[in-house]
């Protein structure tokens, strides 16, 4: 069988896994509270938190979906084009068009073009969070934010681009065997390291002082039978009012993050109820789940570039010969652009199930159906979300239950418990 042959196997083969994984590890059986119940929750709400709330999504929306159909523009026009491949020639004339000079500068030249483009709209986001006041931050944070970004990117990106087009040069006819395997294990290497190297670029971390607070939440983990290391409290209120917990990390590297927002703004019941909603996803291991499904989907990716990257159409437009080259870099981004684009959708929909189910641990755990509401309101009021956002953008692109549906799953708990 030629290489090809066993790519189109082997597409197979992670498609099924792909499948299968979601199909098992998402939580699909859990239907969302009734909309009536939805509705009163929306009612109970005050108006003119709603009215504010709406009009600063409305404010955000045109230069959010400015930026998502910039970004597709630039990367269709520097990829389906040879303008792109020009570039990647152009950065690399000074080192004699050397290959490592092409795949590792050309690639981040094109990278740092398509950010370029895009940063008016970030910018004038910015100045739409500052003018609603959820923003603590100036213009010279917002710079050194910017720029970390980027180096972070420049450092992971170099490193990627010089492993694939070395694993390419290697093995011309199977790199894209060892490409899908090293994307895949560049996920796990990420999710293990991402919050040790990459999180304190941005945040300083400390373990939460010693306390009534941490007892509690220290004896909540032990009850629920997860192992947490350290609950850290993140300097998040240098840069926002919003208010936000997350688990990250794998193994050795777990943690458990709240905002320092969340503890000046919240009760501490309050506070025990997201870290209720983050130790339902330690337990359920939605780190691990993410982790093993990106993996999947980055190696199946690798293997569809391949064989798209085959089409002769393709290649003409982007003008060069082999999707292999580095030149052709360029048309690898425009794909996985558009890829992007397509599967943000289905991201969103299992984010949303996995997070529904962080939910109901935390109502479960805690028995309190009353604070876990509140929570939502608290949630939603310093965040300035919409708890009811138009279907196609929560369809689209909403990671989590809307806050209407976060407030009908409590009263629906409350229902059935008698609480
Ligand atoms: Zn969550």
């Amino acid at each position: 069988m030629t290489p090809r042959g066993w790519a189109v196997l082997t597409l197979a083969g992670l498609t099924v896994a792909l499948l299968v994984a979601v199909a098992l590890l998402v939580p699909w059986h859990r239907p969302p509270a009734p909309r009536a119940d939805q509705l009163a929750a929306l009612r109970d709400l005050p108006a003119e938190q709603v009215a504010r709330a709406r009009a600063f999504r409305g404010a955000l929306r045109p230069g959010g979906w400015a930026a998502l159909a910039v970004g597709l523009l630039v990367a269709l026009a520097v990829g389906l084009t040879p303008l792109g491949g020009r570039l990647v020639e152009l950065v690399a004339r000074p080192f004699g068009g050397h290959w490592v000079a092409q795949a590792v500068l050309g690639g981040l030249a094109v990278l740092l073009v398509a950010d370029l483009l895009t940063l008016p709209f970030a910018a004038w986001r910015q100045t739409v969070l500052t003018r609603y006041g959820l923003s603590t931050q100036g213009w010279g944070g917002w710079t050194a934010d910017l720029l970390k970004s980027y180096a972070v990117s420049a450092v992971v990106g170099a490193l990627a681009l010089l492993g694939f087009y070395t694993v390419v040069r290697l093995a011309p006819r199977w790199w894209w065997a060892f490409g899908a395997a090293g994307a895949a294990g560049l996920v796990v290497l990420l999710s293990f390291v991402l919050p040790v190297l990459v999180e304190p670029v941005f945040n300083r971390f400390t373990p939460m002082e010693q306390g009534p607070l941490r007892t509690e939440l220290t004896a909540l983990a032990a009850r629920d039978g997860v192992p947490v290391r350290d609950v850290l409290v993140a300097d998040a209120s240098r840069r926002t009012r919003a208010v936000n917990a997350y688990v990250s990390g794998l193994g050795p590297t777990r943690r458990v993050v709240v905002y320092d927002t969340l503890l000046r703004e919240a009760t501490p019941a309050e506070v025990t109820s997201v870290v209720a909603h983050e130790l339902g996803h330690a337990k359920d291991r939605d780190v691990w789940t993410g982790t093993l499904t990106g993996a999947l989907g980055a190696a199946l990716g690798v293997v569809v570039l391949y064989l798209l990257g085959s089409a002769g159409l393709l290649l003409r437009l982007a003008g060069v010969d082999s999707i292999a080259e580095p030149r052709a870099f360029p048309l690898l981004l425009a794909l996985v652009t558009v890829a992007g684009l397509v599967t943000a959708p289905a991201q969103a929909l299992v984010s949303r199930r996995v997070e529904a189910r962080a939910d109901a641990h935390a109502l479960a755990l805690t028995g309190d159906p009353a604070t876990f509401e509140a929570m939502q309101r608290r949630l939603a009021g310093v965040n300035l979300a919409d708890p009811d956002p138009p279907r196609w953008e929560y369809l689209y692109s909403a990671s989590h239950p809307s806050t209407v549906e976060r407030m009908a799953a409590a009263r629906a708990y409350a229902r059935e418990t008698g609480r």
